[in-house]
């Protein structure tokens, strides 16, 4: 039955860095289950934030549902428990589409550019998820030309990645946040393009808006310290303004 809390979880499908992804007695649904564990620099750095998947469920299901809300379709079902949300099962495209409202990390780096500037308009960014090859940067000819996306979801994926900009920059901007840069992962179901993945301080630079710190996974890649503190304050302010 769908979205039913009984609904069984069968085999495990995959494990990934950050999630485990189990099958269900229903074909068309997966129980994506957050891990506290975290990494960075490809693997390199490894360790464990207290609760982060607990926090990042909850901040992904409250933001998806947001983002349900103004139109934008999802893989989102229902938030399960505190580590476990049920999705629809949706065949991948393989790349990172990365949205950039202020000059930071990798392309900071590659541009050598200050962080913290903010750019004349918003910058889009395709990436080939692939971890052997450390995701590397690629353009929609790449995607195209090697089978991963056609331009018409190129197309679609570019459109939804602005709309939904427009959706969280204001509503982080509500809750004294600044959306940095975010990234997003798309998937295929019965032939539309959905949200799915999470959008988590995992997956999005978030600075306060007042004393600029760092709220989001930096903590972690620069050895800041209170990781767990940071990103309860995130899950704290979210919940505040979306939570029932
Ligand atoms: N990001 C992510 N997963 C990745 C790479 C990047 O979620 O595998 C997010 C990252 O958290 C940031 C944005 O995408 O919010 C842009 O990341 P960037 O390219 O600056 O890479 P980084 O400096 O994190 O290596």
């Amino acid at each position: 039955m769908k979205g039913d809390n009984r609904l069984k979880t069968t085999d495990m499908l995959y494990e990934g860095k950050a999630k485990i992804i189990y099958a269900t007695e229903d074909p068309g649904l997966l129980v994506m289950k957050y891990k506290d564990e975290a990494t960075a620099l490809d693997g390199a750095k490894k360790g464990t934030i207290a609760n982060k998947g607990l926090v990042n469920n909850r901040v992904s299901c409250l933001l998806f549902k947001l983002l349900e809300q103004h139109g934008v379709a999802t893989h989102l079902v229902k938030q399960l428990d505190d580590r476990s949300v049920l999705v629809k099962r949706m065949q991948m495209i393989p790349l990172e589409v990365v949205v950039r409202n202020v000059m930071a990390g990798s392309l900071a780096k590659k541009l050598g550019q200050e962080e913290g500037q903010v750019m004349a308009m918003p910058v889009l960014e395709l990436y080939y998820k692939n971890d052997e090859l450390h995701d590397p940067m690629i353009n929609g000819y790449h995607a195209r030309a090697l089978g991963w996306a056609t331009q018409e979801q190129l197309a679609v994926m570019e459109q939804k990645a602005g709309q939904i900009n427009q959706i969280l920059q204001p509503f982080f901007d509500s809750i004294g946040i600044i959306l940095v840069d975010f990234k997003l992962e798309f998937g295929l179901a019965e032939g539309e393009i959905l949200l799915g993945d999470e959008i988590s301080p995992d997956s999005c630079r978030l600075w306060d808006k007042e004393s600029m710190a760092k709220l989001d996974k930096d903590r972690f890649r620069r050895d800041l310290g209170q990781e767990a503190e940071a990103y309860q304050e995130v899950c704290q302010r979210v919940e505040n303004a979306l939570g029932n």
